[in-house]
């Protein structure tokens, strides 16, 4: 019997690097063909494809990685000799992939990111059994239309709501309120919910509009946000406070941005729960709703800003932006 086919695509992460003896530190060093060879018993699961897309830490992905990584995945998911995806990546922005690959990707057939949090030098690294589990969500009879996933550590998550929670944990991810959306059990993959809130986003072609993430603390004096707009900014995310709240000297910053054109986002800092203009106090959430910024429901700030930048594409104004972040 032929076994099903998926198709690996290595971007890099310290799933792929080793302990440079140089260097001393680990460094970009396996291709996604070593990676695979790392995996004992994988080709009894499936046989794979490898596509080594770049091999770089995930710090310095971004925008135009994404847009690429979008192409090449949908590329492969549109033979039909292809079951799933598997992109090997780093674990510091693959929330951010994730996502916006979930949002551009109109495809039923399994996405799943994976990382790892020991590189292959360290005795307990961690990424062959991702890399395994990973290829047996591709193939799990109920993986089917449950948009772009993450398996690390045993556990499957949605890209709309996983996010790093920890720096060296091998259980970094985690879905907050929503919980996991499968566990990779001994037997089977037991998938518990589907993710609801899913939308798709056509990517264009070109650049993506320049989208930055200002935070708000105690005491910020919103230089950071104007200087944004001086810089060209066609959106801003703030990471706000407790319900999406910020002080004086910011929420003048969002007025004036808002006046020059510069669509605003209001996030927070808070892991968990939704951004609501409830608070009247000059700075609360509803005097910036009243100022024109929209509201990112429960996006964190790094999420907003990729639909964000994507929602910007078009020109649309601040009632159909809210409208996007409503869904
Ligand atoms: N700095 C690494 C990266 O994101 C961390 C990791 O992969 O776990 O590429």
């Amino acid at each position: 019997m032929t076994l099903p086919l998926c198709v690996l695509i290595a971007t890099g992460g310290t799933i792929a690097m080793k302990v440079d003896p140089m260097h001393k530190a680990p460094l970009p060093a396996l291709s996604g063909q070593d990676l695979l060879a790392s995996v004992p018993g994988l080709s009894d699961i499936a046989r794979l494809e490898v596509i080594d897309l770049c091999n770089k830490p995930s710090d310095h992905m971004g925008p135009d990685d994404w847009a690429t990584l979008s192409s090449v995945v949908d590329a492969a998911l549109a033979r039909e000799d292809v079951a799933g995806v598997i992109v090997s990546h780093g674990t510091d922005t693959l929330e951010e992939a994730a996502w916006f690959l979930d949002l551009t990707l109109a495809t039923d057939k399994p996405v799943v990111l994976v990382g790892a949090q020991r590189n292959a030098s360290s005795p307990d690294f961690d990424g062959p059994r991702n890399l395994r589990d990973a290829a047996r969500v591709c193939l799990a009879p109920d993986a089917h239309g449950r948009g772009v996933m993450v398996g690390m550590n045993n556990q499957v998550h949605a890209a709309r709501e996983v996010t790093k929670t920890h720096t060296s944990d091998v259980e970094a991810f985690k879905s907050g309120d929503f919980g996991l959306l499968a566990s990779v059990d001994e037997d089977r993959v037991v998938f518990s919910r589907s993710p609801l809130r899913r939308q798709h986003v056509l990517l264009r072609g070109g650049t993506l509009p320049l989208v930055e993430i200002v935070a708000m603390y105690g005491g910020a004096s919103g230089a950071l946000l104007r200087a944004t707009v001086a810089q060209g900014a066609r959106g801003i995310v703030v990471q706000a406070l407790g319900f999406g709240n910020v002080n004086v000297a910011v929420f003048e910053a969002i007025e004036w941005a808002i006046g020059q054109g510069v669509a605003v986002v209001v996030s927070t800092r808070v892991p968990n729960g939704r951004v609501l203009p409830v608070y009247g106090f000059v700075g609360g959430g509803s005097t910036l709703k009243a100022a024109g910024a929209v509201f990112a429901d429960n996006l964190s700030p790094q999420k907003a800003r990729i639909l964000l930048m994507l929602a910007l594409q078009d020109h649309l104004d601040a009632a159909s932006l809210q409208a996007l972040f409503d869904r």
